[in-house]
C-alpha cells in the first residue's frame, strides 16, 4: 500500500493568517514542494536524511494474528538537531500515517518520493532535542520491492538490509545513524514474539501479550529483528554467561537443535579470531520462508527455517553459513559501514571468517578458495565494479550491489593483505579495527589507514589497486595465479563454488 499522505495544511494556512506577516514569510517558504532528500550515498541518493541524528527508536506494533492485515503502529523517535530545520525529512514508503506529532504538537506532513516530509509549525534549531511521534501502519502485503517485513508461514520476520527498513518503520534508513532501539510488540495469543536485544518485560493482557526488548548498543535500522510466530524461544548460555536465544517454529525444533548447539563453540571460535562478543546477547532466527539469504540482523540473525532441517545440505556447509552471520556481528554491525560503497568490509570479513572456519574446521582449503576467488576476480570486477567502489543497483533490485566482488571478491582483498602484511599483523589489525570502531561507523579509508599503522608503512599504493581497480592485481606470494579473461566469466557466476544454489546472499 502506497504511503497516504494527510494533508493539514489547509487548516495551518487558516491558523496561521491570524498571526501577522511575519508568520506568513515563513508559510511561503514552507510552501515549497516537499522533497525527497538523502545523505548523498553514492549508491541510494535518497536514503538517510540530513540535519538531525537519531538518538533512539520507540517502535511499537500490534499485529492482528493476519498477515493480510497491516499492522497498527507508533513510532517515536528522539533526534539531536544538527542543522537549522524548518521540515524534517524521514524515510519511509510502505503503509498509511495517521498522524505526526513533533514535541507533542500535531505537525502537517506529506509524501515525496520514499520520504515522509514534516513541516515543523516552530523550527528547529542545531543542538536542540526534538521528538517526533508518528502513528501509522506498517503493511506486509507483497508490494513488489524487495525487503522489509517477510511473510513466514506461522508470521512475520524482518530483512531490511540493505535500503528497506523505512519500508517498516518511519526512520533515518542509514547505517551512518545509529540508534537505541525499544520494541514492543502486541499479538494474539499462541503467538510468540521476539526482537532484537534483551527483554524488557512481558504483559499480558486478555487474548494479547505485549513483548518488550530493548538494545543495549546502537543499532542500524537495516539490522533490526522482529519475529513473530507460533515459536519456541530456547535458551542457552555462551562464553563469559553470554545469554543466548533462538527462535524456532515450535514443529521444527528437534531438529534445528543439533545445529543451534553448535552456537556457543562458534563463538568461542570468533573471540579466538576477533576478541569479545560486541553484544549483550546472540541467537539464530528461523523462519519458515523461502528467503533465498540469510541475513546478519543484529544480536538475532535470520535464517531460512529449511537449512537446519534438509539433510541434503552438509555439516560444513551450514555452519560456515551459520559463522558467516555470527562474524557480521562484529563486521557489519558493530561496526557499521560509513556508506554502502564500503559493503566489502562486512561481506568480505563474514566470508573471510566463514572459509577461514571451513578450513579449521571441516578441511576445506582456503588458499584453494582464494585461488579459485582469483580466477574469477576480474570477471567479478567488470561485472559489478571494484569491491570498494560497486556498481549502483539496478532499478528495481536494489539488493543487485550483494555481489560476488563484495564477498568473495573482498575476502580476495583480505588475503591479498595478509600476504602482503604476514599474519601476526593482519591478525592484529583484524582485532583492533572492531575494537577501535566498535558500536561506531567506518570506511575503506579508516581501514587502509589502520593497516598502514599496524603494518608500519604506507599501504594505500598496494591497498588501492585492490579496492578501486578495475582488474586483480598480481597476489602477493602466488606469482602463478592467473585470472580468467574477462569474456570466459559469466556476470551472474555463483558467490563461490560452495555457494547454495537458490542462496543470494548472506
Ligand atoms: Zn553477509
Amino acid at each position: 500500500m502506497p504511503l497516504t499522505p494527510h494533508h493539514h495544511a489547509t487548516r495551518r494556512r487558516a491558523a496561521t493568517a491570524l498571526l501577522g506577516s511575519a508568520v506568513c514569510v515563513c508559510l511561503l517558504a514552507a510552501s515549497a514542494p516537499a522533497a525527497p532528500l538523502g545523505i548523498g550515498d553514492r549508491l541510494f541518493p535518497h536514503l538517510g536524511n540530513p540535519g538531525y541524528d537519531v538518538l533512539s527508536y520507540d517502535l511499537a506494533l500490534s499485529y492482528s494474528g493476519s498477515n493480510d492485515q497491516p499492522l497498527q503502529a507508533v513510532t517515536t523517535i528522539d533526534a539531536r538537531v544538527t542543522a537549522d530545520l524548518d521540515r524534517v525529512n524521514l524515510d519511509f514508503a510502505r503503509g498509511t500515517v495517521r498522524s505526526v506529532d513533533v514535541d507533542g504538537r500535531p505537525a502537517a506532513f506529506t509524501g515525496a518520493g520514499e520520504d515522509l516530509v514534516i513541516t515543523l509549525e516552530d523550527d528547529l534549531d542545531e543542538g536542540e532535542s526534538t521528538r517526533i511521534t508518528v502513528r501509522h501502519t506498517s503493511d506486509p502485503a507483497p508490494a513488489g520491492r524487495e525487503g522489509g517485513w517477510v511473510r513466514t508461514a506461522d508470521g512475520l520476520a524482518m530483512a531490511n538490509q540493505a535500503d528497506a527498513a523505512h519500508l517498516v518503520f518511519p526512520c533515518n534508513d542509514h547505517p551512518s545513524d545509529k540508534a537505541m532501539f525499544t520494541f514492543r510488540i502486541t499479538a494474539p495469543d499462541g503467538h510468540t514474539a521476539v526482537a532484537g536485544g534483551l527483554p524488557a518485560g512481558v504483559d499480558r493482557a486478555r487474548g494479547a501479550t505485549t513483548w518488550t526488548y530493548r538494545t543495549l548498543h546502537p543499532m542500524a535500522t537495516e539490522l533490526a529483528q522482529v519475529s513473530i510466530g507460533r515459536s519456541t524461544v530456547l535458551h542457552r548460555t555462551g562464553p563469559h554467561g553470554l545469554p543466548l536465544r533462538d527462535v524456532v517454529p515450535t514443529r521444527h525444533v528437534a531438529k534445528a537443535e543439533p545445529w543451534l548447539a553448535k552456537t556457543p563453540g562458534q563463538i568461542s571460535w570468533m573471540e579466538e579470531k576477533a576478541g569479545r562478543y560486541p553484544f549483550a546477547t546472540y541467537g539464530l532466527l528461523l523462519a519458515d520462508a523461502s528467503t533465498g539469504f540469510a541475513l546478519e540482523t543484529q544480536t538475532l540473525s535470520l535464517f531460512e527455517r529449511e537449512m537446519f532441517t534438509d539433510p541434503a545440505l552438509p555439516a560444513w556447509y551450514v555452519e560456515s553459513i551459520m559463522v558467516h552471520e555470527l562474524a557480521h556481528q562484529w563486521f557489519g554491525n558493530s561496526v557499521s559501514p560509513r556508506t554502502w560503497s564500503d559493503l566489502w568490509l562486512n561481506e568480505g570479513h563474514a566470508t573471510w571468517y566463514e572459509a577461514l572456519y571451513a578450513q579449521e574446521k571441516g578441511g576445506r582449503s582456503l588458499e584453494a578458495r582464494m585461488k579459485a576467488a582469483y580466477e574469477a576476480s576480474d570477471g567479478w570486477r567488470a561485472a559489478g565494479g571494484p569491491p570498494a567502489a560497486p556498481r549502483p543497483p539496478e532499478p528495481g533490485r536494489k539488493t543487485g550491489i550483494f555481489r560476488p566482488n563484495v564477498y568473495a571478491g573482498g575476502a580476495l582483498v583480505l588475503y591479498a593483505l595478509r600476504e602482503e602484511i604476514g599474519r601476526t599483523a593482519f591478525e592484529r589489525l583484524e582485532r583492533e579495527w572492531v575494537t577501535r570502531h566498535r558500536d561506531g561507523t567506518a570506511s575503506t579509508s579508516d581501514f587502509v589507514r589502520l593497516a598502514s599503522g599496524i603494518a608500519g608503512r604506507d599501504l594505500t599504493g598496494f591497498l588501492h589497486p585492490w579496492l578501486y581497480g578495475t582488474t586483480t592485481p598480481p597476489m602477493p606470494g602466488h606469482p602463478e595465479w592467473r585470472a580468467a579473461a574477462r569474456d570466459a566469466t559469466p556476470a551472474r557466476r555463483p558467490v563461490t563454488p560452495a555457494h547454495r544454489p537458490g542462496a543470494s546472499r548472506e
